[in-house]
């Protein structure tokens, strides 16, 4: 009785073909589809991961797609210009119905959520709102500026923010009505500065933003990081007896630091990030 421990020859073919098979699938997921460049500010000295790769070829939607969730969700940090490869991508997001439809969202359970607070109505339940990019919209001046693929511009923003022309993010103004209507107290609080409060009232108020409780602007002389001054400034509010039901913005840094407010709401932005 012949007992065979190794395969027959005849079988041998289709077993090395799966193992070659077995190799690839094994391969192919285990090597990254596209190196995504997060370039810090510090390291890049401002910009050198966009200009470096300005000639990078587009990055598959996907990748692209993963890296803006990456953003969103505060995984990806310190980082300075989107992936040049994705300047297509994120231009298409933004100009597109996706950006509008995560808006929509974002300002939908924003609301669902102060209408079903227990509101007291003193006066003193106040909902803290970022001016650039979640009240108002920047997109005109980044649409000039390659959406965050070239490096930040400041006299030409400063330029867009004194022509006071910025439109309303459509949705937030919705949602800014809405909480007018359940008798809470909008505070805007800026990182603008505060040489630019006139452009910054007169900006607010051709939007759509008649009224509010206050608007705060960063002081010429603080420093840029923005977590310190826009928390503290938070504070302030708690300390003068306001209940921040609500607080929302387009930066994470908006959002981070106690106070943070009762419940934060994230607007999408994937063009840049500010500390
Ligand atoms: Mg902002």
């Amino acid at each position: 009785m012949e007992l065979r421990l190794l395969p027959r020859r005849d079988a041998l073919v289709p077993l090395l073909m799966l193992l070659l098979l077995l190799v690839v699938v094994v391969h192919v997921h285990a090597t990254p589809r596209l190196e995504m460049v997060v370039t810090s500010s510090a390291a890049s000295g401002g910009g050198a991961g966009t200009t470096s790769r300005a000639r990078a070829a587009p990055a598959p939607a996907a990748a692209c797609a993963s890296w803006r969730l990456g953003v969103e969700t505060n995984n990806i940090r310190g980082w300075y210009g989107i992936p040049a490869e994705c300047r297509g991508y994120v231009s298409g997001y933004m100009l597109g119905e996706q950006f509008r439809q995560d808006c929509a969202v974002v300002a939908r359970e924003a609301a669902a959520y102060a209408e079903g607070l227990a509101l007291a109505g003193d006066g003193r339940e106040a909902w803290v709102l970022d001016v650039d990019d979640t009240a108002l919209s920047n997109l005109p001046y980044y649409a000039d500026t390659g959406f965050g693929a070239q490096p930040y511009n400041a006299t030409y923003f400063d330029e867009y923010v004194a022509n006071a022309t910025a439109p309303a993010l459509r949705e937030v103004l919705e949602l800014y009505g809405k909480l007018l209507a359940l008798g809470i107290r909008v505070v805007f609080i800026t990182g603008r500065h505060d040489y630019q409060r006139e452009p910054t009232v007169e900006n607010l108020r051709s939007a759509g933003y008649h009224t509010w409780e206050k608007l705060v602007l960063k002081p010429s002389s603080l420093g840029s990081s923005v977590v310190p001054y826009k928390s503290g400034e938070r504070q302030k509010l708690v300390d003068a007896g306001y209940r921040i039901v609500g607080n929302m913005g387009d930066q994470w840094s908006d959002l981070v630091g106690a106070p943070e407010g009762e419940r934060t709401f994230k607007v999408p932005d994937p063009m840049y990030y500010v500390a």
